[in-house]
């Protein structure tokens, strides 16, 4: 989970990272840094797994000004110096308002190269890069810039195919950068989350979409809703204003898990222990019964809505999700899950 998903909530500054979400999708950072909510995929840990090792390093930047460099010179010391490679180098802009821990920096005499190091194989686009990733390393070449360091490029480095991909600093892309910044600000003061991307190809790499749940609101909220069913048991809220409820199908789980496992005979007479005062499941009983509860559970069923198939272990995590998005106005309406 990123350290900084509680930071918005405490100040204005935003950090690199925070920016690159943004660029990324403005509904992915009102989850992240407006509601604190996050989940791993496979990519957020390849990710994480790519900067912990540079992470693990500590280092400060050398001065601009470069008197103590040219102290430390050898006397006799023909053409350029070396490039200093420092790494995990944390800087921060009161201007800009932000902050950024730098992967790498690769600084000669008053010029800084940041290299921001990616998981997976460079893009096959044409500038083997996505504007988030450009945006990010260009926030770090605008802080480099505050603390004196002439920086026209960055260099980002894809770990999966180790391929340095050359970023110019051109001026659209300062000027894109310092305008995400503006509206990720502001944003990030905003509780009225961002619409959905447009059946985008971000979505399902996107650690976030079984919580932000794209497809589903798009289909609720185009103009042609669907209908929900007659025969959905309805609750009615208190508020007047507010719309009727629709509840899961009674008996949908549990009945079911009951009825499957006296019909297979998972559960029996053997099953229950009697006494006087009662009829209870013994041990054994009670662990058949799980069983058959935990089966219901994964067995699959095609939502009626959205037309996918998925477990009744998804399908109440979904509704309970689209229940709370209801409630606090990001859809339109609540729709039940019955499978009449
Ligand atoms: S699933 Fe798509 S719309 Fe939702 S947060 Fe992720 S990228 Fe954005």
């Amino acid at each position: 989970m990123p350290s900084n998903l509680a930071q918005l909530a405490n100040d204005d500054e935003l950090t690199a990272d925070m920016l690159a979400q943004y660029a990324y999708c403005p509904r992915r950072f009102h989850l992240m840094y407006v509601q604190g909510r996050w989940a791993d995929n496979v990519y957020t840990e390849q990710g994480r797994n790519v900067h912990r090792r540079v992470d693990q390093l500590d280092h400060v930047l050398p001065d601009p000004a470069g008197p103590d460099r040219q102290e430390e010179a050898p006397p006799d010391h023909a053409g350029d110096d070396p490039p200093e490679i420092v790494r995990s180098v944390p800087l921060a802009s009161a201007e800009l308002g932000l902050t950024a821990k730098l992967d790498l920096v690769s600084a000669a005499d008053d010029e800084a190269v940041p290299v921001e190091t990616k998981r997976g194989r460079a893009p096959r686009n044409e500038q083997r890069s996505y504007e988030p990733e450009r945006v990010q390393l260009m926030a770090q070449g605008l802080l480099l810039r505050e603390h004196g360091y002439r920086c026209d490029h960055g260099v980002l480095y894809f770990a999966g195919s180790r391929t340095r991909v050359n970023v110019p600093f051109v001026p659209e892309l300062e000027a894109r950068t310092r305008e995400l910044i503006d509206q990720a600000r502001l944003a990030s003061k905003s509780h009225t989350m961002p619409p959905p991307l447009d059946d985008s190809p971000k979505c399902p790499g996107c650690s976030l979409a079984g919580i932000c749940l794209p497809d589903e609101t798009r289909t609720l909220t185009r103009p042609e809703q669907p209908m929900a069913q007659p025969d959905v048991r309805r609750l009615f809220p208190v508020r007047d204003d507010a719309l009727p409820l629709y509840i899961q199908e009674q008996g949908a789980v549990v009945d079911s898990a009951v009825i499957t496992a006296i019909n297979t005979g998972m559960v029996n007479a053997a099953s229950f222990q009697r006494s006087r005062a009662a009829c209870i499941l013994t041990d054994t009983g009670r662990k058949a019964f799980i069983r058959a509860y935990e089966a219901r559970l994964d067995k699959l069923v095609t939502h009626p809505v959205f037309g996918y198939r998925c477990s009744w272990r998804s399908i109440v995590r979904l509704q309970a999700r689209m229940l709370a998005r209801w409630l606090t106005g990001d859809l339109p309406e609540y729709e039940g899950m019955t499978t009449r």
